[in-house]
């Protein structure tokens, strides 16, 4: 063996992983810019708080929807603690865990009246649930709420995305939706929040999907985003996390 080897533990092998993800989120953010996405690369989770902050300018009203990965990188407490920004946020919790706006069954049309803000908000937060190899970024979702300012509404639209998001093509962002994203999203429902009807989703007690046709099915509304058009050229910026991120 080469002697320079000896000590190599072949058992260890973030190096040639992360050498593969930050080639392919290479590949991605390039990608991005030619659809005329402003495309960013940042290593960890703390970067892509210091980059998410800046692009919401003091006095900005920031909108953000329900997002693990906004919630790992620690948005709105970062924001609470700056104090620069109205912030909009309908799922946000009270120090013991309770919806500040109240319990959601009981309060829709309160819930669905906030939701609504978002169309007119200065910075939209949002997370994906995959970004192609090519440059796309593609979101489902059951009420449309988090899919819909993607396209048109809010000034500027901010998508936080994880590493382990990248697929290679639409039908595979389709597939890592129905495979894993969306059961997975009805399972934290399920187990997380006070929405029983979760658990009547086929995916809630199988883990898979089977293109269900409840009622309350979480995959009503798929987003794809394929481009900026030049009037709003400058709306959508993509931050890429060099982590895995999010479900
Ligand atoms: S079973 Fe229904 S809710 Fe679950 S992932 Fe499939 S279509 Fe979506």
């Amino acid at each position: 063996m080469n002697a320079a080897l000896a000590h190599v533990d072949e058992t260890n092998l973030s190096h040639p992983i992360n050498w593969v993800r930050k080639q392919r989120a290479n590949a991605v953010i390039a990608a991005m810019k030619r659809r005329n996405f402003d495309a960013q690369y940042v290593e960890n989770r703390e970067a892509a708080l210091q980059a998410v902050l800046a692009l919401a300018p003091d006095g900005a009203g920031v909108f953000r929807t329900d997002s693990v990965t906004l919630d790992q990188i620690g948005l709105i407490p970062a924001l609470r603690a700056r104090g620069t920004n109205k912030i909009m946020y309908p799922q946000e919790k009270d120090g013991h865990g309770n919806n500040i706006h109240g319990d959601y069954e009981k309060n829709r049309v309160l819930y669905a009246r906030i939701q609504r803000e978002v169309f007119s908000a200065d910075v939209y937060m949002t997370g994906a649930n995959a970004v192609t190899m090519d440059g796309m970024i593609v979101s489902t979702d059951g009420g449309g709420n988090r899919v819909a300012p993607l396209l048109f509404g809010p000034t500027k639209v901010v998508i936080v995305v994880g590493i382990n998001k990248i697929v290679k093509d639409k039908a595979a962002a389709f597939d890592r939706i129905r495979d894993f994203a969306a059961p997975v999203n009805v399972k934290r429902h399920f187990d997380m929040h006070n929405r029983p009807w979760y658990g009547e989703l086929p995916c809630a007690t199988t883990g898979v999907c089977s293109d269900c046709d409840h009622p309350r099915r979480i995959c009503n509304y798929t987003g794809i985003l394929e481009g900026s058009h030049p009037d709003f050229a400058d709306r959508v910026k993509v931050i890429l996390i060099g982590e895995e991120m999010g479900m």
